[in-house]
């Protein structure tokens, strides 16, 4: 049975559940059901190619019974009306019990995304503790906002409040399969909005332990939290289309993402989008070489490059290029690759077959276009590999930045290093591209690197750093890399419509249909 799956790359719907394994069912208005067509695929570790269980796949009806639930829950009223304090309270009481069971996610996830185990449990455990806390805390906005005093065309007393919008459909990746669900259903609960969150085909064992745990609490009502496994192009465009579904937030492809918009169009939801991206890495002359070396690495090969922000175009001035080369070949050619359980293990496996021979092409691709690679990745011939989708870096030189491998996302463990003679050819390039999510600039000089950031057209920039996103800092894309952001009140207020209450002052009738505007006296 394993072999049968390790050797499919689809995802999808059709597959026949492996026997004998536990089995989980769909998340709909606060209870545990099986889909209605009966239909289970089986969840797979791509360290070991092991079955991890059954797990269910909604369809079209399942999606409706779904959107119902989320949809009278939200119009019931309790939830989105609660108060913002006990709201908070609820929320953080929730967190209580998920970081109480945090060893049961970081297991999950481990073995389900294929991250290694220094990832589920140092990194994505504790980050997505503090993302949720975070959110919990500020459930507890204001929900009223000051603006100036009106005076013109009348003197007006003006309310303006956030307000939850609705139903949230919520579609993530199976890269971050804990802090995308996270990153989703905080915000859109701690601003009282009801919630069915689709996790990727690949990666759902983290969400449903998460659901399995806040359900434990029994804190939430029915329907405010709904689960849907399933197929992303079976349940997507039915969240994206049906009318009583207020709100898509998507993160994955640019691709899908621009589907999504297409869909969610006819019933004009709103959209919030993280996309693609082909982060620039800008190394300047006066950086600090050791730890400039350390981070493009940690930029680049941190989960084999399956991040959405990886740094995976690095910039290095002529003059260093090739000390820095060589040394960067160098620590690459060691990084340890290896089961994702193994604590020494720095690169664990890809997530698919389908995303191995998807890397292998892009390889080949840099070969026939010209690039040199100075470190070139291989499947590991090891036999407690054989059942994973291992490869080990590649590492391009020689690469234009109009090269496909320069510009397309390969979403694996592929550095492009592209030389420039000056910081403003090194900006130029930098910007040339579809994509806008993230950056890096390394230097000694704080202020020369945060002028060199100021021009660079991207979400968020690190300077000598990469890859740390803060609870209460903006995530998202410039250009094709998203619509809205993630995180802090930026990401809070993607889950607010906003309300004008306007009361006059001084009312006359002459001001109705008479165009007899009610001009305030000036002092
Ligand atoms: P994807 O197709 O964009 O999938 C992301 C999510 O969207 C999954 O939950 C997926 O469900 C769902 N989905 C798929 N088709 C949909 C549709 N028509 N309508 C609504 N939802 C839909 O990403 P992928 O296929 O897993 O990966 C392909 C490439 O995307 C990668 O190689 C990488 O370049 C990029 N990617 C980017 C990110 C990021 O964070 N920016 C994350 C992952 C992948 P299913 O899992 O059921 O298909
Ligand atoms: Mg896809």
């Amino acid at each position: 049975m394993a072999t049968a799956i390790r050797t499919e790359a689809t995802n999808g719907a059709g597959h026949s559940a492996a026997p004998s394994l536990p089995q989980y069912e769909l998340y709909i208005n606060g209870a545990w059901r099986a889909p209605v067509a009966g239909q289970y695929r089986p969840m797979v570790d791509p360290s070991t190619g092991e079955i991890l269980g059954n797990v269910a796949q909604a369809d079209i009806e399942d999606t409706r019974i779904a959107i119902q639930a989320a949809r009278a829950a939200f119009d019931d009223g309790y939830w989105p009306n609660m108060g913002h304090g006990e709201r908070s309270r609820l929320l953080h009481a929730i967190v209580d019990a998920i970081e109480a069971r945090q060893d049961e996610i970081a297991d999950a996830e481990m073995r389900n995304s294929g991250c290694t185990w220094r990832k589920a449990n140092l990194m994505d455990m504790p980050v997505g503790l503090i993302h949720f806390r975070h959110f919990a805390k500020l459930a507890d906005f204001e929900p009223l906002e000051s603006i100036p005093q009106i005076t013109f065309p009348a003197l007006t007393y003006n309310i303006v409040r956030r307000e939850p919008i609705g139903v949230c459909g919520q579609i993530i990746p199976w890269n971050f399969p804990f802090l995308m669900a996270v990153w989703k259903i905080a915000p859109a609960l701690a601003t009282g909005n009801t919630v069915i969150l689709k996790p990727a085909t690949f990666t759902p064992y983290s969400a449903l332990k998460m659901v399995e745990i806040i359900n434990d609490t029994g804190l939430l009502p029915p329907g405010v939290l709904n689960l849907l496994t399933g197929p992303g192009q079976v349940v997507g465009p039915e969240l994206c289309t049906n009318p009583m579904v207020d709100k898509i937030a998507f993160t994955g492809s640019t691709e899908v993402g621009r589907e999504i918009m297409i869909q969610a169009a006819s019933t004009i939801k709103k959209v919030t989008l993280e996309l693609g991206g082909k982060s620039p890495n800008i190394i300047l002359d006066d950086a600090d070489l050791d730890l400039a070396i350390d981070g493009s690495l940690w930029a680049t090969f941190m989960h084999n490059g399956q991040a959405c922000e990886s740094g995976t175009r690095l910039f290095v001035p002529a003059s260093l290029h090739d000390e820095f080369v060589a040394r960067l070949v160098d620590r690459a050619s060691r990084l340890k690759l290896g089961l994702s359980s193994d604590g020494a293990t720095d690169l664990g496996p890809l997530i698919s077959a389908g995303q191995l021979r998807s890397v292998e092409s892009y390889i080949q691709l840099g070969i026939d276009e010209g690039a040199t690679p100075v470190l070139l990745g291989a499947r590991p011939t090891d036999p407690e590999l054989a059942n994973g989708h291992y490869i080990s870096p590649t590492i391009f030189t020689n690469v234009d930045n109009r090269m496909r491998i320069a510009q397309e996302e390969i979403f694996g463990p592929v550095l492009v290093v592209i030389k420039y003679d000056s910081v403003e050819d090194a900006i130029r390039m930098a910007n040339d591209t579809i994509y806008g999510l993230a950056a890096g600039v390394w230097s000694r000089d704080v202020e020369r690197a945060v002028s060199v950031a100021e021009r660079i057209q991207a979400g968020t920039i690190w300077i000598n750093d990469y890859h740390i996103i803060s609870a209460e800092a903006p995530f998202g894309g410039f250009k094709q890399s998203g619509i809205g952001r993630e995180l802090g009140t930026y990401g809070l207020k993607e889950y607010t419509e906003v309300k004008h209450i306007h009361v006059p002052l001084n009312n006359t009738r002459e001001s109705k249909f008479y165009y007899d505007i009610v001009v305030p006296q000036s002092e």
